[in-house]
């Protein structure tokens, strides 16, 4: 995208973020599990379904002007080209919890207890060490979260203990982090406009690569704190019906 800012795109650059944004539907669909968060100000109850987080480097992208594309860091494995192109990565904890907020989804149909992606990011990732040591395991226990301010983690920093619980069949079972949670392949990070600087064999395909040298988004690192999302229109608390 070019440096300048605009509410729209013209001609071949919008054609290009449309690319973007349906290489990220495609990923996003595959492995696509819904992820917890809260707006500044808000509050949760869930149920933590396991107790070891699975922890990985992600970079949250903006495509087509919107935060909250999430992608696993492969820098630990090889070199990765979105923190090439100056992207930073967050180190992320991920759990598993139901949550018992109901959500209306966009066809009017409710939605509650949904089994989700609880991503623990910053000081959150210590609360939970601390929790851990207290209780011994988060699994089956029922917590009220909450987010006090904006430039708080979207996933809360304020943990209320309510109650021990039982999550039966599906529920008791965490998502599958390693499926989930894989990182790009090349070809994808390609189809995301990121392209290897050790990919040299795309260049012996004969197809012109027109990814070489963007970037997605056209980042500035102060938007980073940007990524909220309406997960869904409304959202009330109804514990009592998850038991
Ligand atoms: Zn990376």
């Amino acid at each position: 995208m070019s440096d300048t800012k605009s509410w729209y795109s013209k001609g071949a650059d919008g054609f290009k973020v449309k690319d973007q944004i349906d290489a990220t539907m495609a990923v996003r669909k595959e492995r696509g599990v819904p992820r917890f968060m809260l707006k500044a100000g808000e509050e949760a109850i869930v149920a933590f379904c396991d107790s070891i987080p699975f922890f990985i480097w992600e970079h949250n992208l903006k495509i087509g002007g919107r935060w909250g594309n999430y992608v696993t860091c492969v820098k630990e494995i090889r070199s990765c080209p979105i923190d090439d192109s100056g992207e930073r990565a967050t180190y992320t904890g991920y759990l598993t919890v139901i949550d018992t907020r109901e959500f209306i989804r966009n066809d009017g149909n409710k939605v509650k207890n949904r089994k989700i992606l609880y991503p623990a990011k910053g000081s959150t990732i210590k609360r939970l060490e601390d929790l851990m040591k207290k209780y011994g395991t988060l699994a089956g226990r029922a917590f009220k979260i909450k987010r006090y301010s904006k430039d708080d983690p979207n996933c809360g920093t304020d943990f209320e203990f309510l109650k021990q619980v039982t999550l039966k069949g599906d529920n008791a079972v965490p998502v599958e982090y390693d499926k989930i949670l894989a990182p790009p392949t090349p070809e994808e990070l390609v189809a995301l406009g990121f392209t290897s600087n050790i990919a040299g064999q795309q260049t012996d395909t004969g197809l012109e690569n027109l990814a070489t040298g963007t970037t997605v988004g056209g980042t500035k690192p102060g938007d980073k704190t940007a990524t909220e999302l309406g997960a869904g229109a409304t959202a009330t608390n109804s514990f009592e019906d998850l038991f």
